[in-house]
């Protein structure tokens, strides 16, 4: 008898760092809007400080991410450099941007 053999998908880690992250805390409030984000760990709320695509090394950094309603991970991944000024980043998350040379590509935070 032959057996259908399902693909798994290659876990990533990713969900599993959302989840953990997620259960840091009680309540989560959009942390740019300040918006209620209810219950439900959406991994649209996930949001990488430093994109994957510009340093993949940084995917599963628990540093790297912020949580973030829709419509702001929206404005942070396609915004124009004005709204990323705006946007409301902790002094630790502009460290880290910092830190991991990051500033030089988005210049947006400071000069040095
Ligand atoms: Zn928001």
């Amino acid at each position: 008898m032959g057996r259908i053999k399902y693909k798994k998908k290659k876990p990533t880690g990713e969900r599993d760092l959302h989840l953990e992250l997620w259960s840091k805390k009680k309540k989560h409030y959009c942390q740019n809007c300040d918006k209620d984000l209810g219950d439900d760990p959406n991994p649209a709320y996930f949001s990488h400080i430093i994109p994957k695509s510009k340093e993949p090394k940084l995917r599963l950094d628990p540093d790297n991410f912020k949580i973030i309603c829709f419509s702001c991970h929206q404005i942070y991944e396609f915004g124009t450099l004005d709204q990323i000024r705006e946007f409301n980043l902790t002094d630790e998350q502009k460290k880290y941007l910092k830190q991991n040379n990051y500033l030089r590509y988005y210049k947006i935070y400071g000069d040095d």
